[in-house]
């Protein structure tokens, strides 16, 4: 069983420097400086003791930026370990798990690894979730990155909701991963709807790939499932230093505004630039985009961009193969991208 496993296969950590890094939707910019010295002063109190296995002054601090109680809030390991849980306790059902066909591929991994029944709803040709081909289907389970990954577009909270009504004996999980980045979460819907799961990551809009801090909001009942599951596997998935720096990570609201707003406005001229280019650019609602050229072809396009030291992510997938993923780095990193995306397509023509 093992041996049959595909792994999800990161995008590269190059251990050599100078790269312009564009490839894994990190934040150009580094964490609040109060997330530094949290860490620094959680360490300086020694190490010697277990960390809250609650983690409830985290808890405490999304539940209050997101206008809802503690016990509405699950965290975990990087969003990826909330992600796995929620799989394990909600989605190991009769009736198959409905995703896109194009979505965030660790999904499938974990389907994989729970032995998890998987029905792919296609995008449609704008490679945009259509909501009403998920309704009439026989489902164990919904699961939607929003804003999608790799797509970059978002869907509105009446789809979500739509989403919500055509499944109400169903978890609809909504992975927010890229949501800060121009979107409205869906947690202003959780109590209203107890069959809605969101998820979230520290890791994009707050700088904090390295320290792995993810949560779920939801209603108590699903709160507490994940719970179980949690504690029948590692009763301290948060160290303190990761729990002390995701505090100060939500203390800082004026940092995170202005590195969001400043990741945005990098979005939109970059878009702008490779549009002028003759890059067919989707709508992004996140801190990449995905650009095809129509007369370039991607893979190419990407190993040459690699060679000038630039490194992007290109899938080898059905429907995306001409397709690049650029994460939005500092501007003087898209200039660098963009100029570099010029000579080549404009030289080689
Ligand atoms: C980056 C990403 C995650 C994982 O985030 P971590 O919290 O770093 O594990 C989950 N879902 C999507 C769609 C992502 O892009």
């Amino acid at each position: 069983m093992i041996a049959g496993l595909t792994p999800y296969v990161p995008g590269e950590q190059p251990r050599v420097a100078n790269l312009v890094k564009l490839n894994t939707n990190e934040n150009p910019y580094p964490a609040s400086p109060r997330v530094l010295q949290a860490v620094t002063a959680a360490a300086q109190q020694g190490l010697q003791l277990y960390p809250d296995p609650e983690s409830t002054q985290l808890r405490q601090a999304i539940a209050q930026h997101h206008g809802i109680d503690a016990d509405q809030v699950f965290v975990g390991n990087g969003s990826d370990e909330v992600l796995a849980h929620a799989f394990f306790a909600f989605f190991q059902q009769d009736q198959p798990l409905l995703m896109p066909d194009v979505t965030y591929s660790f999904y499938q991994v974990y389907c994989q690894l729970y032995g998890i029944g998987v029905q792919l709803i296609p995008l449609d040709d704008a490679l945009q979730v259509c909501v009403a081909d998920y309704s009439g289907v026989a489902a164990g389970g919904v699961v939607l990155a929003n804003p999608n990954a790799p797509t970059g577009r978002l869907l509105a909270l009446a789809d979500i909701e739509q989403l919500l009504q055509s499944h109400p004996q169903q978890v609809v999980l909504v992975d927010e991963a890229y949501i800060d980045f121009g979107g409205a979460s869906a947690i202003s819907l959780i109590d209203r709807y107890p069959n809605l799961l969101v998820v979230q990551t520290l890791s994009k809009s707050r700088s904090l790939a390295g320290l792995r801090v993810g949560f779920a909001a939801g209603s108590r009942q699903l709160i507490e499932a994940l719970e179980r599951v949690k504690n029948s596997f590692n009763s301290y998935p948060l160290d303190k230093l990761a729990q002390a720096g995701a505090v100060a990570a939500y203390e800082d609201t004026a940092y995170f505004e202005q590195t969001r707003q400043a990741v945005m406005q990098s979005r939109e001229t970059l878009a702008l630039a490779l549009e002028l280019q003759g890059f067919k650019v989707l709508p992004s609602a996140t801190n990449f985009v995905f650009v095809r050229h129509p007369q370039h072809d991607a893979l190419m396009l990407a190993q040459r961009l690699r060679d000038s030291g630039i490194l992007v992510r290109h899938f080898k997938l059905p429907r995306i193969d001409q397709y690049l993923r650029i994460s939005i780095g500092t501007p003087e990193q898209c200039d660098a991208l963009a100029q570099a995306l010029w000579r080549l397509t404009s030289a080689a023509a």
